[in-house]
């Protein structure tokens, strides 16, 4: 099968129209007619080998959803014409002391959807059915598109950190993650506030269930909420004044950083030992917790605020990406 995709040819490059033959179908592969692929940050940190990890030519796109249109003969929980997503992780070792205990995110054998193979700017995907969670009837396919990265990459440490309802939680950064992190926290019935540095945000945080808003652009703000937080989620890759920040949690409380973009964390040791603080990362979800975060979402009708752009003008939606102009994230249709 011919696959029909954008692909960058050189760093930083414009994408351009890309074909290549995808590989025979494996027993435990499905291949996937995709309908909407995310626009995520980390696309556009590997678009600029920011990590030192990226081939060219360059395939990006992660956050696929589509439908089945061949499944290997192993296949049995999905079948063609189920409509799937796929996320940043598209295979793993399935043997390791992880996987067999429902942690493959943390799998060393991970095979990453953008970075291992041409990614979801295209026609096509194909990849271990493990890894494709089927998308609630609820959830539309569009909004169900950044939920598969962005959306699991929020929702992941609010349940490995066992957020609950009596809890003060501070989401750091009001964009493509933050927005989400707003969302789930008041749905989980937590005390959520928004803590952003555009105060032009604070109406619509507070629309998305957040009790509270701190414009953290004037110095200082953080240090006058010393001890008000039980977690801090922060989404943002500014380097912080981070002992600010790890004051702002009580005692027994949690810093949690996510996302790939997140700057190095330098924390005082008094603040963290002696209020026996945590410093913490999480990093997207496991397939059963993608499906899990789905169920949610489509129950709690929780969706990213998106723009939408046109597969061929994936340029303009990088762009888009790239100045911070989209609110909140982009979202490609075939
Ligand atoms: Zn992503
Ligand atoms: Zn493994």
């Amino acid at each position: 099968m011919t696959v029909k995709a954008y692909a960058a040819k050189s760093k930083s490059g414009l994408l351009e129209p890309f074909e290549y033959q995808a590989k025979e179908l494996g027993a435990d592969q499905i291949n996937i007619e995709i309908s909407h692929c995310g626009i995520c940050h980390s696309d556009i940190h590997l678009l600029d080998d920011a990590l030192g990890i990226t081939k060219y030519p360059y395939v990006p796109g992660h956050e696929i959803i589509g439908k089945i249109v061949a499944a290997g003969d192993s296949v049995k929980h999905l079948k063609v014409g189920d409509r799937v997503g796929v996320g940043w992780q598209s295979g793993s070792c399935h043997h390791c002391e992880f996987c067999v205990t429902g942690n493959e995110n943390v799998c060393s054998g991970m095979e990453s959807t953008c970075v291992t193979q041409y990614g979801g700017y295209a026609s096509h995907f194909q990849c271990d059915a493990s890894f494709a969670v089927k998308i609630p009837d609820g959830l539309d396919s569009a909004d169900a598109a950044p939920l598969m990265c962005g959306g699991v990459t929020v929702y992941q440490p609010m349940r490995y950190y066992n957020l609950t309802p009596n809890q003060k939680v501070a989401v750091v950064g009001i964009g493509g993650l933050g927005h989400l992190a707003v969302k789930y926290a008041a749905a989980f019935g937590c005390e959520v506030t928004a803590i952003s540095t555009s105060a032009n945000k604070k109406a619509e945080a507070l629309e998305w269930g957040a009790e509270h808003f701190v414009d953290s652009s004037a110095k200082g703000t953080m240090a006058k909420l010393a001890n008000t937080y039980d977690v801090i989620l922060n989404t943002v890759s500014a380097d912080l004044h981070w002992d600010e920040y790890m004051k702002a949690v009580k005692p027994l409380g949690k810093l949690i950083m996510i996302g790939l973009g997140t700057a190095d964390v330098t924390v005082s040791a008094p603040p963290l030992v002696l209020g026996q603080r945590i410093v913490g990362g999480s990093w997207i979800g496991s397939p059963s917790m993608i499906e899990e975060m789905l169920e949610f979402s489509a129950r709690k009708k929780i969706a990213p605020k998106i723009e939408k752009f046109e597969m061929a003008k994936v340029n303009e939606g990088i762009k888009a990406v790239r100045e911070n102009k989209v609110r909140y994230r982009a979202v490609l249709v075939n």
